[in-house]
């Protein structure tokens, strides 16, 4: 079985590769790189007081993919 699942943003209706059975993903939205970066570019443009703001903004976050019968990591979506 191949090892990349194409997820996308949502859940999603797989087959668990680690467990085999017939689920629907629990989605959960995790920062990155990307969200660090964009929250440092947004102080040194002197905007520091929205520099939370990629980690609230849901385009700005890593959907990661959970199997919840086995709570395995499945896999990931990113924008
Ligand atoms: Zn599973």
């Amino acid at each position: 079985m191949s090892q990349h699942v194409a997820l996308g943003p949502v859940s999603q209706r797989i087959l668990c590769p680690h467990c085999h059975a017939d689920i629907s993903t629990r989605v959960e939205g995790e920062s990155n790189t990307k969200t660090h970066l964009f929250a440092l570019l947004l102080c040194l443009l002197g905007c520091w007081p929205c520099a939370p703001c990629p980690y609230c903004m849901d385009s700005c976050l890593v959907k990661k993919h959970y199997c919840p019968s086995c709570n395995n990591y499945i896999g990931q979506h990113e924008n």
